[in-house]
């Protein structure tokens, strides 16, 4: 994180990438471009607060994977902070460690699924974390209309913000990391879905195949 350097607009790209696919990648510049992000950082979750251990994928894995799907993009890179940090992955603290190398006047947009996002003020500290960052919500066209103006309405009251969240429809996101495991699991292929990098990875460290986790230990030294 130490190489983030201060820009106009950053965007901080969450997610516990179980595997990063093209629908995030997709996702990611979606946003970029649409706001003019100066650049995107992703965050793959270290222990997200609401999933057990047993159901995520070793955060090794899950970090050389976006890493490897990200570096062909000049204006992506791949934070560790949530991967270092001991202790759950709560948002407010990866969005205070950023605020405080970036600075005040830097904007920092906060994307992540829409799915994740309607569970936004179950997470810890959510008026502290939706004063820090604006929160852009990427979803499959066809969200719930209602529902996202219900859930605005609530965050500008509970942040007192009067723009504290956006939605962008984006098609490319009918790819899901539960599919990719899925059919990694039914031996289904999964070329086109992830970049090659990615899928070459899954196959050679045997992730998401039942009976390969002694694999997948030895490879990142668990
Ligand atoms: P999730 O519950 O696994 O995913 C919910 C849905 O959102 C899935 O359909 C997922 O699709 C999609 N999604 C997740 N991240 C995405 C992204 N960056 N771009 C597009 N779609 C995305 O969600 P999660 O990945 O664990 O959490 C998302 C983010 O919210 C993470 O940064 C996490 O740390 C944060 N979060 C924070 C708290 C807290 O601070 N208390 C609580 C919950 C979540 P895919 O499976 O295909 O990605």
């Amino acid at each position: 994180m130490n190489a983030l350097r201060a820009s106009e607009a950053v965007g901080i790209m969450g997610g516990t990438f179980d595997p990063v696919h093209h629908g995030h990648l997709v996702a990611a510049e979606a946003v970029r471009a649409h706001l003019g992000l100066d650049r995107v950082v992703f965050v793959p979750a270290g222990r997200p607060p609401h999933k057990s251990d047993s159901e995520v994928t070793d955060e090794r894995h899950r970090y050389l994977m976006t890493v490897m799907a990200t570096v062909t993009n000049p204006l992506f890179t791949v934070s560790r902070a949530e991967i270092d940090r001991p202790g759950p992955s709560y948002t407010v603290d990866t969005i205070r460690a950023f605020r405080q190398v970036v600075g005040e006047r830097t904007r920092l947009y906060f994307i992540t699924g829409f799915d994740a996002v309607r569970e936004i003020l179950t997470w810890r500290e959510p008026d502290v974390f939706l004063r820090l960052c604006r929160v852009v919500a990427v979803t499959r066209p066809g969200y719930p209309l209602e529902e996202v103006e219900a859930l605005q309405r609530r965050l500008r009251a509970e942040t007192g913000t009067s723009d504290p969240l956006s939605i962008l429809e984006v098609p490319a996101l009918a790819i899901s990391s539960s599919d990719i495991r899925r059919r990694v699991a039914a031996g289904e292929p999964i070329k086109y879905l992830v970049p090659e990098s990615v899928e070459t990875y899954i196959a050679k460290m045997g992730l998401y195949r039942p009976g390969r986790r002694d694999l997948h230990e030895e490879a990142v030294g668990g």
